[in-house]
Formats: structure tokens, C-alpha cells, sequence
């Protein structure tokens, strides 16, 4: 190639790398603009082998499990540890895990105990991803009142989690979440590693807005019921 080709070659690039950059950043801009995630709804559907036509999600899960998931299968990797003793396989927990792990604008759960660390692990993610988490537990359940195995609620709090917490002689005894107001599980599960691997349990996991729509009302009710007062010094 001589000298005179190359200096036509660089002239021509020089000249067209502006329209060029105008044109990828036009595209972009549009493409983004355009862009939508995908719902919570549909990313379970899928994950359920639902029609996404359907475009509901009722699914009823039971425990107890196996075992505790493996965190590497969790987190969508092969695991080559002959030593690891999690379950490597879709179980009740993981399905749990997979409505928490999808969400995307809000996380709702009123619980009246949580000491499973999968599932307290698994809020602090959702957090971190920008979700805004908010929890209602009983306060015999949330640490305060002296050391209580496995709790994570000092966790949650720790990791910026808001949390509230029911204090009387009778019990915040819910078990559900709500997940981008579109989504409710609800049933019999505490969010403990006994209910996972021990008890007999039960959940139901619906997007059907009749029975959604009273647990976002309640949810609400109670976080405005359990706001911590304010102390008031003379
Ligand atoms: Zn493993």
C-alpha cells in the first residue's frame, strides 16, 4: 500500500468516525429509552414453565426439604466440591429464593421470625441491588431481647435494612411477603432452617390481585401501626 492510499484511508476514517459515533449513540440512546426489564411476573412464569400468555403466576410449594441449598448452585454455578454437602437441585427453599432474588422495585415481608440465613442473605442481596426492603417481625424475634440462635434481623439492620418490629403480649404472627406489589407468598412457613428441613409446611405463591391487593394494604397498616415512637425527653 502506498504512502498516498494510507493517507487516503486515515482521511476517510477520520472523516467518517464522527457521523459514525453520532449514528451507535442515536441507537443507544434509543435502545435504552426503550428498554423495559422484564416483569417479576414474567421472569417467574418462565422459571415456573408457565405460558408467559397466562401472564399470572399461581404456584403452591411444601417443605420440609432435603437440605440447604448449595451457594455456589444458588449463585447459577457448577459446584466440583465432593465435599459440599448442599442440595444441588431445585428444592421448596430455592423456589422462595427465586421470587426475592427476581425482584425489582420493592420487597415487602412480615415475618414473625427469620433465622435462616439463606433467606436473611438473600434480603441484604435484593437490598444491595437498590430494592427498598422493609420488614415487620415480633419483637421476641428480633434480637433485642438477649441472644437468639441464628437471627438475622441485627444483620438486616446492620446491612441498612429497615425493620419494625410488633412489641406486645400477643404475636406479629404472619409469615408472607409482598414483591413489587405484585406478587404474594403466604402460608404456614417460618423463615427458619427447621421449617425448611424439619416442619411440614406450606406456601402459596400467587399474582392474582384480589388476594395480592389486601396483604400490600395490611403490609402498609401494620409498618405505619409499628413506627417507632419517638422519645420525648424533658
Ligand atoms: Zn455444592
Amino acid at each position: 500500500m502506498t504512502i498516498a492510499k494510507i493517507f487516503l484511508l486515515a482521511t476517510c476514517i477520520a472523516v467518517a468516525s464522527d457521523p459514525i459515533y453520532h449514528i451507535i449513540t442515536t441507537l443507544f440512546s434509543k435502545w435504552r429509552r426503550n428498554y423495559k426489564p422484564r416483569s417479576l411476573i414474567d421472569v417467574l412464569c418462565q422459571r415456573y414453565n408457565i405460558p408467559p400468555s397466562s401472564k399470572n403466576v399461581h404456584k403452591v410449594i411444601f417443605f420440609p426439604d432435603t437440605g440447604l441449598p448449595c451457594r455456589r448452585f444458588l449463585s447459577g454455578h457448577a459446584c466440583k466440591d465432593p465435599r459440599c454437602y448442599g442440595v444441588h437441585h431445585e428444592t421448596s427453599l430455592t423456589v422462595l429464593l427465586s421470587v426475592i432474588n427476581s425482584c425489582l422495585h420493592s420487597l415487602d415481608v412480615c415475618v414473625y421470625m427469620i433465622t435462616c440465613s439463606s433467606l436473611g442473605n438473600a434480603l441484604i442481596e435484593c437490598h444491595e441491588r437498590g430494592v427498598p426492603v422493609r420488614v415487620i417481625t415480633d419483637e421476641r424475634n428480633s434480637g433485642e431481647e438477649g441472644e437468639m440462635t441464628g437471627c438475622q434481623i441485627g444483620k438486616l439492620r446492620a446491612a441498612g435494612i429497615n425493620v419494625r418490629c410488633h412489641s406486645s403480649s400477643f404475636w406479629m404472627h404472619h409469615k408472607f411477603l409482598v414483591a413489587d406489589i405484585e406478587v404474594l407468598v403466604n402460608g404456614s412457613f417460618n423463615w427458619t432452617n427447621q421449617a425448611v428441613m424439619g416442619n411440614f409446611e406450606n406456601l402459596m405463591i400467587t399474582s392474582d390481585k384480589d388476594l395480592v391487593h389486601p396483604y400490600v394494604e395490611e403490609f402498609q397498616r401494620l409498618w405505619e401501626k409499628f413506627e417507632p415512637k419517638e422519645v420525648v425527653v424533658d
